[in-house]
């Protein structure tokens, strides 16, 4: 079984573990670099990029997971999102290693939160149903990345650069186990090009 690491700092990673079980993956709580001993690839979960970023800096996890998603498939989903971007507006980049630019809170507070049907290349059947909790957007993209997903106002929500993914969603939040299935696919290698 494919071993499956989950960034276990702070945010929804316990809803990414039961997706990865339901799609036949082992998840793993990652929280120390020991514990990216051996897996295939990561999800970083939505939570608060800041947070998440200061406490991995804090217990010494920061370097080696950025070392890990240099070479290893790793999917960053909003706040996950975030740390993986070469640019922040406004802010300095976390782990900065996908050619998006992301500006943070693009739609607003909390109370803004929505969902909304996304055809994302790649799957099969009907839009996925996105949730959208204080997102991100993926205010632009480099050369090297493909745009998966977009809004209907064309704003970009879901990319890919090689083994890097990135979403600006919460697909852990609904039963669609689509987008897991679609990462599980990127590790085994199956999906090596989009
Ligand atoms: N607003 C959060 C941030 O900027 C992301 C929100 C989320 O992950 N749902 O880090």
């Amino acid at each position: 079984m494919l071993k499956i690491g989950v960034l276990a700092m702070q945010g929804d990673f316990r809803e990414h573990a039961l997706m990865l079980r339901q799609v036949g993956a082992e998840p793993v709580e990652v929280r120390t670099p020991e514990d990216l001993n051996q897996l295939a690839g990561i999800i970083m979960p939505g939570g608060e990029s800041t947070a998440i970023s200061r406490v991995a800096k804090a217990t010494g996890l920061f370097e080696p997971l950025r070392e890990f998603c240099t070479t290893y498939p790793a999917w960053g989903t909003c706040a996950g999102a975030i740390l993986l971007a070469r640019e922040i507006e406004g802010e300095a980049p976390h782990l900065g290693l996908m050619d998006i630019r992301v500006a943070r809170n693009a739609f607003g507070r909390q109370i803004d939160s929505f969902v909304a049907p996304l055809n994302i290349k790649g799957l099969i059947g009907a839009p996925l149903e996105a949730v959208f909790i204080r997102a991100p957007i993926i205010a632009s993209a480099g050369q090297g990345v493909d745009v998966l997903a977009t809004l209907e106002d064309g704003r970009i929500v879901a990319a890919r650069q090689g083994h890097l993914l990135a979403t600006s969603f919460h697909p852990e939040l609904t039963p669609d186990t689509r987008l897991h299935e679609y990462f599980l696919d990127m590790v085994r290698g199956a999906r090596l090009v989009v």
